[in-house]
């Protein structure tokens, strides 16, 4: 941001400058004033001057006049020359008197203080002399050089003439001169001292206007500046400025401390900020963000430079089955074990560079970047599946997990971030589908495979939406009656460009995304729906069932008899008439938490069947401890049991073993006659299979129903 181009200071020194400008004018004012004074006083001066000395004069000249005129009336009757010279004389010695005349009725001069009196007798010429000459008593005249006083004298009413005194005007000019020299001088001297004090004034003004604007500098302007730079520094998120700190007591002060308080909170509020946005809180790791931001930094600096980084994702298998049985808090805790397991191995075996990150969910995901790194990765693989398979201590329990790693190499298997990180959620997965517990690195072919599923995977998200998605009923029949009893509800999946998928395949991709959580349930409304429908007592004969295969997932999410419950009562479905097929192997797998499931589902009043018996091995002892209503015997089995004793053992023991416990058995894929045959004479209670009947869509379902209750023909 640019400075203000006007800023405070700016316009204080403009404020300042129009100040001093005004107050010289006014002192140019006052000093024109004043030289005018000053020559108004020197002038009223020289005429004070003029006044006094032309007054004292004519006084003086007056007096002068009349007692010369008295005491040369006599003299002048009777023509005394001697004594009017004598008293001429006198007078003219005077130091101002220029002329002294005497002079006759007619305007002659009779004496004029000279011994000879060369102009005796001759009529006065100057230019005062005829207004003297005209003067009755006194008469004073001026002209630039004398002051002529004139007194006629007169005797006894007779006109005698008259006396003239001339006295030069030149001292009184003189001494004008020198006092109006004097005060002039005086008139400077005052003058200068004046000014002086003028210009001391205006130095101070100055200096007080310096001083002013160095205190605003220093007051105002400097700490906004500070300020407004530091916001500026705020602004672009740099908080390490320069300190602001302040001793002053004023606004100001409060105001930098009040900033000073605000840039630290701010700074602490970032940096919380920053530390959340890229830690994971639950295990203080890396989070995603920051593992990313990392990635592209270190591939931008691996580029072209012949180095290589691998990337491990790490993901903990079943951990579901923790937060599902033990609760979210267990699940933390062994979370936070994981993470810290995961650190202490790759401290150990990755090297300086590597950077452990958790993706949330159960995902860890480790860069190494020293030497080789294709043998440290599998290396570091290796031994975090040991170290994450050893029991974890939980809740007092101890918690068994096993963790699947896929690995993935810059740049061998792709250069650009987004890449890897796919790549090696291809290699996870892929180590997933290996059985768990290990580490794979990326293949391309792999990545094909994976791409196939991920796809089939989008595809189903939207399926039951679009209407793609439906549910079949397989009849089942009692054996020895060969009466329609109820009905197998299975899912099937029309994709309009992939054609009809099979259930092994996208039940099993349902069930590893957790799409199966969302199907699950709608399968099961749909097949209760449906069932509501079909005919029972009311129709005179047996009710009915139908039965929905549960997911394992759907068994571990925890709200399974809930769910039955509500789509019991959101269907009107009797709950007898609602058979739930549950893996033998999901089951057996986590006892104690199906003994109360199961417990649970009893008391909403359906039944529950182990579906797929004998695959899992668990041993028929399992059925003692887990209630159950009845056990599908696998498929797999039927298929041999007229060629191979074993299986025919096997199938024999079951039903047995499941009579002994009063639990119904039913046999799965009767495809021949002979397997029913067989079924029948040991006494098997319930069969399904291409021989009894397909799987048929709901409405010919019904329509089977409306036909007869009786065994399907084995072409339909
Ligand atoms: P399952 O529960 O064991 O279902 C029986 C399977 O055996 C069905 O296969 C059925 O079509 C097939 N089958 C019946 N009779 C014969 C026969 O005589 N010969 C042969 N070879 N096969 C026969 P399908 O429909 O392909 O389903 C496969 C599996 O998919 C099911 O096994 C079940 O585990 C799962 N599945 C199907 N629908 C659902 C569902 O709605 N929810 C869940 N969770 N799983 C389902
Ligand atoms: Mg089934
Ligand atoms: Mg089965």
């Amino acid at each position: 941001m640019k400075k203000p181009r006007f800023g405070l200071q700016a316009r204080f020194l403009l404020a300042m400058l129009i100040a001093t400008a005004v107050v010289c004018a006014l002192l140019a004012v006052l000093l024109m004033r004043q030289a005018g004074m000053q020559r108004e006083v020197g002038v009223l001066g020289r005429d004070a001057v003029h006044q006094m000395a032309t007054d004292g004069l004519t006084r003086r000249g007056e007096v002068m006049a009349q007692q010369f005129a008295d005491a040369v009336t006599n003299p002048l009757y009777y023509s005394d020359l001697g004594a009017i010279g004598a008293l001429a004389r006198g007078i003219d010695r005077q130091p101002d008197v220029s002329y002294v005349l005497v002079y006759d009725a007619e305007g002659r001069i009779v004496h004029d203080g000279s011994d000879d009196i060369s102009a005796y007798g001759r009529p006065m010429t100057d230019p005062l002399a005829a207004r003297a000459v005209a003067a009755e008593g006194l008469l004073t005249q001026w002209s630039p050089q004398v002051m002529d006083v004139t007194q006629s004298i007169s005797l006894g009413g007779q006109r005698l003439g008259g006396v003239r005194i001339g006295y030069s005007l030149a001292d009184i000019h003189a001494e004008e001169q020198h006092a109006a020299g004097l005060l002039q001088d005086r008139l400077l001297q005052l003058g200068r001292r004046h000014t002086g004090w003028l210009a001391a004034l205006l130095l101070a003004l100055a200096g007080v206007c310096l001083f002013a604007i160095w205190y605003v500098q220093r007051t105002l302007v400097s700490p906004i500046r500070l300020l407004a730079d530091s916001a500026r520094a705020i602004g672009t998120g740099n908080y390490d400025g320069k300190p602001l700190t302040s001793q002053r007591r004023d606004e100001v002060g409060e105001l930098v401390r009040a900033f000073a308080d605000m840039r630290d909170s701010v700074a602490r509020h970032s940096h919380d900020v920053r530390r959340m946005a890229y830690t994971d809180s639950l295990t203080g790791l890396t989070n995603r963000l920051a593992f990313r931001e990392s990635l592209d930094h270190r591939l931008l600096m691996l580029h072209g430079s012949g180095r290589q980084l691998a990337l491990l994702f790490a993901d903990i298998d079943d951990f579901k089955r923790v937060n599902d049985s033990l609760g979210h808090e267990a699940g933390d805790e062994v979370l936070v074990q994981v993470a810290g397991r995961i650190r202490d191995a790759v401290e150990r075996l990755g090297g300086d560079d590597s950077l452990v990150a958790r993706f949330g969910g159960d995902e860890f995901v480790i860069l190494i970047q020293n030497g080789d790194v294709r043998t440290a990765a599998a290396r570091l693989g290796e031994r975090l599946v040991q170290e994450l398979g050893k029991p974890l201590a939980v809740q007092g329990r101890e918690v068994s997990l096993g963790t699947s790693i896929g690995i993935t190499l810059f740049p061998e298997d792709a250069s650009a971030a987004s890449a890897l990180m796919k790549n090696g959620d291809v290699a996870m997965y892929q180590a997933k589908v290996a059985g768990k517990n290990c580490y794979r690195f990326y293949s391309r072919a792999m990545n094909q495979a994976v791409e196939r599923r991920m796809h089939l995977e989008q595809e189903l998200r939207g399926a039951w939406d679009r209407g793609e998605l439906s549910v079949v009923y397989q009849p089942i029949y009692r054996v020895a009656d060969r009466r329609l009893v109820g009905a197998e509800a299975l899912l099937r999946w029309q994709h309009p460009s992939l054609g009809a998928v099979a259930p092994s395949v996208f039940i099993d991709v349902a069930e590893q995304s957790g799409l199966i959580e969302t199907i699950g349930p709608l399968a099961l409304r749909e097949a209760c729906a449906a069932a509501a429908g079909w005919p029972g007592e009311a129709e005179g004969r047996e009710p009915l069932f139908v039965s929905v295969n549960v997911s394992p997932r759907q068994l571990r999410k925890g709200d399974l008899a809930d769910l039955v419950a509500a789509t019991l009562h959101e269907t009107g479905l009797p709950a007898p008439c609602l058979h739930l097929e549950l893996t033998e192997t999901a089951v057996i797998a986590d006892e104690a938490h199906a003994s109360a499931l199961l417990a649970r589902l009893h008391r909403t009043g359906v039944k529950v069947w182990l579906d797929d018996f004998g695959t899992g091995f668990s041993g028929l002892s399992h059925l003692r401890r887990v209630p159950v209503d009845g056990v599908k015997i696998d498929r797999s089995f039927i298929a041999d049991v007229l060629r191979d004793p074993d299986d025919l053992a096997l199938t024999t023991a079951i039903i047995a073993m499941a009579h002994s416990l009063g639990i119904t058995v039913v046999a799965e894929g009767v495809e021949k006659e002979g397997q029913l045959q067989l079924l029948l004479e040991r006494g098997c209670d319930l069969a399904q299979g291409f021989w009894l009947g397909y799987p048929l869509g709901a409405e010919e379902f019904a329509q089977l129903l409306r036909g007869d209750g009786g065994m399907q023909s084995q072409s339909s």
